[in-house]
């Protein structure tokens, strides 16, 4: 992983006593993780450029740390992108390479600490949680970068694989050397999701201190703050009460309340599944069907309805069945509950004869984990054979994405192969009614936002007899 700093200040050799760093030296740090190259890949009057590399040794890392980060995987441990991405590593490594400069000293030209120079940053490996591009640019073009940006491919050799979620980054400013190095220091980790160490009240000084200046005049301090705490609700919280300066803690203080209340409220998850309930409560139906029923929240919900006299539960993946059955108690319940239940393993894109004769089957947030070209064999094996009087079938629009900050590429999920746009879905959902002799309605999940729809959308198809 390697920052590159060029400035073409005259003359650009000043780089040097910035930075504290000696044009003809090459150095090496050791930190806990690895090492850390300094060097001067040019250096001349018109320009000069300074290169952090970063080498981590992830096994090294995974003995050193508390908290690694690459859950998920068993390999995940040592098969991890933290050798080549710009993370809070490298943050450590700025901090460690440059903290004479970071802390506003220059020794031999103190004059300069507080001029503004023309400064070009490239960072080679850049990652891009959702949001991607958007959130880039959101963090830096409100403190005067320009943003170059380019996604990087899967892999060259396969360009068919398409893109990675990883993003070469070029910055261009007229800023402090101080102000640079806080501004990457605070946000080259905020972008990254996978923190190495383990977050304590010791981040929030760091951040604040770092922020010193201009993280309060920010317009995404509050992302800022979060990501980079990790999401860690109480230690965001107490961030931006300081930031605030007490001025505005009681409305911070209320918003923050309102936010944690509304969390608790009620997520979107379980908004869909209480209006997929409403709607087959409607329906009168007593045999259901919940296709794709992953961890068996649904069902959960299903068994409170006396009316369903049989409910089944079908998912593709062992593990989901597991997680459902214990969900469901599955074990303990009550035997005349256990006869209403059961949960099979199957696969939407085969015909299966089990599925036949239900009145009605959900669907929810299912079709978009099922690549595109299996499609047909998913509308076939559902319309055309196991033929429900009733399907209830959510998936999330597409279009709602960027109320969360999202860029237009972005999925919301890792295993999604596609998401539609509110037109996209009726399209496909009427063809379909058409072909299988169906009516179908389509229904808003969750906070409708003018023009952009809500975050989830429902189609229910009734069977014209
Ligand atoms: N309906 C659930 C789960 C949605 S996640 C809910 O709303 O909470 C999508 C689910 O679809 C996963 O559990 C996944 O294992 C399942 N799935 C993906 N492809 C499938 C297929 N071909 N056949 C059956 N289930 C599938």
């Amino acid at each position: 992983m390697l920052l590159s700093i060029t400035t073409t200040h005259k003359p650009a050799t000043d780089l040097g006593y910035l930075l504290h760093k000696h044009p003809d030296k090459f150095q090496t740090l050791d930190l806990s993780v690895g090492k850390a190259y300094v060097f001067y890949p040019e250096k001349g009057v018109e320009k000069t450029t300074i290169s952090l590399l970063l080498g981590i040794d992830p096994i090294g890392m995974l003995r050193n740390l508390r908290n690694s980060g690459g859950e998920g995987f068993a390999l995940g441990h040592y098969v991890n992108d933290r050798p080549y991405v710009a993370s809070s590593f490298m943050s450590v490594a700025i901090a460690r390479a440059f903290s004479t400069a970071m802390n506003g000293n220059c020794k031999d030209k103190p004059e300069l600490v507080d001029t503004k120079l023309p400064f070009e940053v490239f960072l080679s490996v850049v990652p891009a949680p959702k949001g991607g591009e958007t959130l880039i640019r959101k963090l830096f073009e409100p403190l005067g970068y320009e943003v170059d940006l380019t996604r990087l491919g899967l892999d060259s050799k396969f360009p068919e694989w398409g893109d990675s979620k990883y993003y070469s980054l070029k910055l261009k400013n007229v800023i402090t050397t101080k102000e640079l190095l806080s501004h990457l220091y605070v946000l080259i980790p905020t972008l990254d999701n996978d923190k190495h160490y383990f977050v304590s009240e010791a981040e929030i000084e760091k951040l604040l201190q770092k922020g010193e200046g201009w993280l309060k005049g920010h317009p995404e301090k509050e992302q800022i703050s979060k990501r980079y705490l990790v999401n860690l609700n109480s230690l965001y919280k107490k961030a931006l009460e300081r930031l605030s300066d007490g001025e505005e803690e009681e409305r911070i203080e209320d918003e923050w309340i309102e936010k944690i209340q509304q969390k608790k409220k009620e997520t979107l998850q379980e908004t869909r599944i209480k209006y997929v309930v409403e709607k087959l409560v409607e329906s009168g139906a007593e045999r259901i069907l919940d296709l794709g029923c992953g961890e068996g929240k649904l069902i959960q919900q299903l068994l409170k309805q006396k009316q369903f006299s049989e409910i089944v539960g079908m998912d593709v993946s062992y593990n989901e069945l597991l997680k459902a059955k214990e969900r469901l108690h599955f074990i303990e319940i009550h035997s005349k509950q256990k006869e209403r239940v059961r949960l099979i393993q199957g696969s939407l894109t085969y015909k299966d004869k089990r599925l036949e004769g239900f009145d009605v089957a959900a669907v929810v947030e299912v079709i978009e984990h099922l690549d595109l070209d299996r499609l047909k064999s998913f509308e076939r094996v559902l319309f055309e054979f196991a033929k429900p009087q009733m399907v209830v079938l959510t998936t999330p629009n597409r279009e709602y994405n960027v109320m969360w900050g999202m860029g237009l590429e972005d999925l919301r999920h890792s295993d999604h192969r596609f998401e539609w746009t509110r037109k996209e879905f009726s399209d496909w959902a009427n063809a379909i009614a058409e072909k299988y002799r169906y009516r179908v309605e389509f229904f808003s999940i969750g906070e409708e936002v003018e023009s952009i729809g809500s975050p989830s959308q429902m189609a229910l198809f009734r069977h014209e007899n």
